[in-house]
């Protein structure tokens, strides 16, 4: 059976150019860049472009890119880094509904005598600004506030906390993991300091990631011992891994717009769909502000993960919550900090598109998981039986 894959939140297919664009560094070209001899001095040249390709798509400088592991890497070099160059006692600002490689870092840096701030949202998973402010009148800060929610895909007004940040004198970072592919990001127009990125969620593989640094910000390194990265993220390149990350934000650079539009049409035809089919089901966030292919919806009533596993046997892959917490069963610290209701919260699904989903896979989950619905309904204990 062939997968429907809707949990591109979670990872994404390698693109077959990011394949293509691999396999000689892989196969032949496996030197290290830090060789004195040609045969490692070749591979310099791939990583040159990738840092290029990468620049290109949020219109960065090269030298203002530096790869790293994974978006969790980024994310705890650019927290933990700013905090730490900081020297003195800061203010670590952040919200309740960042992903736990936000959470974590900023959590460590408040038990360790940094003041922490994680602000509220509302029912619509949107930042409450005014706290915001009060947060950032309390010190200068590292501020850390994602520009799209991995579960909702609610966007957050990130030019605007990005003024309220520089004018308090805080530096900013933000987590832009979900937002790569999926929207234009200018780093010129909105001068956020840091800046993560993740492979994975841009059709390259799991293991590389991207942290811009806005040039003159001032960071301690994390990884310690090599002058790689210009001595900011030690460590042998991964080279075939950068090229692919490179050729990936390629692709996304030169197709963004259509796609982007293509995949909104699909995400609306499967929301509405099932809003017309399902009794008692929600959409979860912000409707106007989320990003294209993301739909969290909650069927009342009835457990996320029983849907996800009657989904799974008719060959639909979606997630319930974030694939990095979903395990635990605990419930989602997103949709809690939104309010929103206990028997919602268990019910809850995320579904996310990608360039390669199809309107017959879009029609096929929509024939399919109506009569789940009311199969796990009729068995429900929540549901008053007439
Ligand atoms: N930040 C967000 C918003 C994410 O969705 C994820 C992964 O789900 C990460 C960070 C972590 O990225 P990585 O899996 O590359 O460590």
């Amino acid at each position: 059976m062939k997968t429907i894959y809707l949990d591109n939140n979670a990872t994404s297919a390698v693109a077959p150019e990011v394949i293509e664009a691999m396999m000689p560094l892989l196969r032949d070209q496996w030197g290290n860049p830090s060789s004195m001899h040609a045969f490692g001095g070749q591979v310099k040249k791939p990583i040159d472009l990738a840092r290029q390709q990468v620049a290109a798509l949020i219109n960065a400088d090269p030298s203002e890119i530096v790869f790293t592991s994974c978006g969790t890497e980024s994310d705890n070099m650019a927290i933990r880094g700013a905090a730490e160059a900081a020297g003195a006692r800061y203010n670590v600002v952040t919200t309740r509904v960042e992903h736990p490689a936000v959470l974590g870092p900023c959590r460590y840096l408040g038990e360790r005598g940094h003041r922490l701030h994680e602000i509220a949202v509302d029912s619509a998973g949107q930042l409450d600004l005014v706290r915001l402010g009060e947060a950032l009148r309390d010190g200068p800060s590292v501020t850390s506030v994602m520009w799209a929610n991995n579960e909702t895909g609610v966007i957050f007004p990130i030019p605007e906390i990005t003024a309220m940040v520089k004018a308090s004198g805080g530096v900013m970072h933000t987590d832009a993991v979900q937002v790569m592919g999926k929207m234009p990001i200018d780093v010129r127009k909105v001068p956020v300091d840091l800046l993560s990125i993740s492979g994975h969620k841009l059709h390259a593989p799991k293991g590389i990631g991207v942290l811009y640094v806005r040039k003159g910000t001032r960071l301690q390194p994390f990884m310690l011992g090599g002058h790689q990265e210009e001595s900011r993220r030690a460590g042998t390149e991964n080279v075939p891994y950068i090229v692919g990350l490179g050729k990936a934000a390629e692709l996304a650079a030169k197709s963004l717009d259509k796609e982007v539009a293509e995949v909104a049409v699909l995400r609306d035809r499967l929301e509405a769909g099932l809003l017309a089919t399902c009794p008692d089901a929600r959409v979860n966030g912000d409707r106007l502000h989320r990003l294209p292919n993301t739909l969290n919806i909650s069927f009342e009533y009835i457990e996320g993960e029983s849907i996800l596993y009657m989904m799974s046997d008719v060959g639909i892959a979606a997630s319930s919550g974030s694939a990095c917490t979903s395990g635990s069963l605990e419930p989602s610290h997103v949709l809690r900090a939104m309010g929103v209701p206990f028997t919602a919260v268990h019910g809850s699904v995320r579904f996310s598109l990608s360039r390669y989903t199809t309107a017959e896979e879009i029609d096929y989950t929509l024939r399919q998981l109506p009569p789940i619905i009311s199969r796990l309904r009729a068995i429900s204990p929540f549901v008053k039986k007439t």
